[in-house]
């Protein structure tokens, strides 16, 4: 085999990149895994929460060795209005035992440490060098175009796993150019605390940990949401906002994200931090209606560059997804090297192993959350509806408390008609319940 040539090229060394290189290097195959960034994770962004499950069955007790920051014991939802806001605040002792639902990390650090352990298992890690294309033979992919000289790498299969907007997925013909209603933008900051901060305003204690997603009208309309994580003595806190809407609004998500921070439930959570970082980075949101075809002849498509991510309005789960598509895709090519066939219909296994996992199951599952993210009105209605009939409910001014339901109805009809409601209620029952 030549210095070009391996078993098996992996473009990309995000979550879904690494676990399959380090599947297939532990199983003794030539791999090399292809990163643009100065090193893995450079350039890579999210909220915060690994759903590590699944991580924990290729790496087990995976929290004692990765850079993790805290379990995430409590998860809060929270509608804002302009100046009020009600949550769900859900807090879990089975959260805080091994093997954990969940933690915060930081991409910078996980996928660095994630690649290091695809790197002792046998891989190459090739960084700083951006894939262009792949080399075609007839129907088969049978390599790669790197930008950097002899950039002609050869392989068995190519494993696409280059994130969002995959241009391999698209050089290979696999997907179709994508619409702004596809996508949506995340900008994220994390916010050092002073010490001690942490634990007093969210009342933690030793390793505890939390995630609040927020839902209403971010900056001025933007459809969206917004998050905060706290890490280990910060805070990660951001604003996603459909791609669409910021065109269509004509509006920063700086500005969102600024006025998200400057919100009476948020603010005196952010008293005295200090800026330490910034990033941002787009979202595959269309949930099955944007994955492409999954595999060709000679390659794989996997993680984000496949769509795989689960969007249900109170989920967003893509590094768990893209964790079990890479594993997924070792298997069949593990499988493929036992047979030595690589054409498409050997390829097909990895859509069919997919279709059997949480991955595309949930997926499908929550198809029709993508429409109900679509309507405005959980945007730009419920949410300042559900803080006004609250706020009015819990006022003592000496005039009565009218019975909940009175007020419902009396303030129905100034935002929403009530077969509008009970429309939407119907969406969000399909969405969510059943
Ligand atoms: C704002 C935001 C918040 C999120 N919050 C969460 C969350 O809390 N929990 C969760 O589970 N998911 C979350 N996600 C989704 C999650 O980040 C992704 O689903 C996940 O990162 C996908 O992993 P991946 O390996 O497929 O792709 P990526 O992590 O995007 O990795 C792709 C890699 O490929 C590299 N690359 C790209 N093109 C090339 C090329 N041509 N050549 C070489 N290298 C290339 C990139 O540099 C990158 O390292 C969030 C996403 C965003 C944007």
């Amino acid at each position: 085999m030549s210095s070009n040539t391996f078993d098996v090229i992996i473009v990309g060394a995000g979550p879904a990149g690494t676990t399959a290189a380090l599947i297939l290097a532990r199983k003794g195959l030539k791999v090399i895994l292809i990163e643009r960034g100065e090193f893995p994770g450079a350039k890579n962004m999210f909220g915060g929460a690994l759903f590590g499950r699944v991580l924990d069955e290729i790496i087990p007790e995976y929290w004692a060795k990765a850079p993790v920051e805290r379990f995430i014991n409590r998860k809060i939802i929270t509608l804002l209005a302009e100046d009020s806001a009600v949550s769900l605040d859900f807090n879990s002792a089975a959260f805080k035992q091994a093997p954990y639902n969940g933690f915060v990390v930081m991409r910078t650090r996980f996928d660095r440490w994630y690649a290091v352990e695809a790197v002792k298992a046998g891989a190459v890690l090739l960084t700083q060098t951006t894939v262009d294309d792949v080399i075609r033979e007839g129907n088969q992919v049978v390599g790669v175009v790197a930008r950097r000289a002899q950039g002609e790498l050869r392989a068995k299969v190519v494993i696409a796993a280059d994130g969002a907007l995959s241009f391999l997925a698209q050089k290979a013909g696999l997907r179709k150019d994508f619409t702004p209603e596809q996508f949506s933008l995340g900008v994220k900051e994390v916010i050092q605390l002073p010490p001690g901060a942490l634990e007093e305003r969210f009342g933690l204690t030793g390793d505890e940990g939390l995630s609040n997603e927020y839902l209403g009208r971010m900056g001025d309309g933007l459809h969206g949401g917004a998050f905060l994580y706290t890490n280990k003595d910060s805070l990660s806190i951001g604003v996603v906002a459909q791609a669409h809407s910021l065109k269509e609004k004509q509006v920063t998500i700086y500005d969102a994200l600024e006025k998200f921070k400057r919100h009476p439930a948020v603010a005196p959570l952010l008293e005295g931090g200090r800026f330490l970082e910034y990033s941002a980075h787009l979202i595959p949101e269309a949930g099955a209606n944007m994955i492409p075809r999954l595999y060709t002849g000679g390659m794989l498509v996997t993680g984000n560059a496949a769509g795989l991510v689960l969007v249900g309005g109170v989920f967003l789960e893509g590094v768990n997804c893209a964790i079990a598509s890479g594993r997924i895709a070792a298997e069949t090519v593990l499988q493929a090297f036992e047979k030595g066939i690589f054409d498409k219909r050997a390829m097909a296994e990895y859509e069919a192993r997919l279709k059997a996992s949480f991955v595309l199951r949930d997926i499908n599952r929550y198809k029709s959350a993508i429409p109900l993210l679509m309507n405005k009105r959980l945007y730009e209605v419920y949410p300042s509806f559900a803080c006004r009939t609250l706020e009015n409910w819990f006022t003592v001014d000496g005039t009565g408390h009218p019975k909940l339901a009175g007020m419902v109805k009396g303030l129905l009809g100034e935002d929403v008609g009530l077969w509008q409601l009970a429309g939407d209620g119907y969406q969000m029952g399909r969405a969510l319940l059943w």
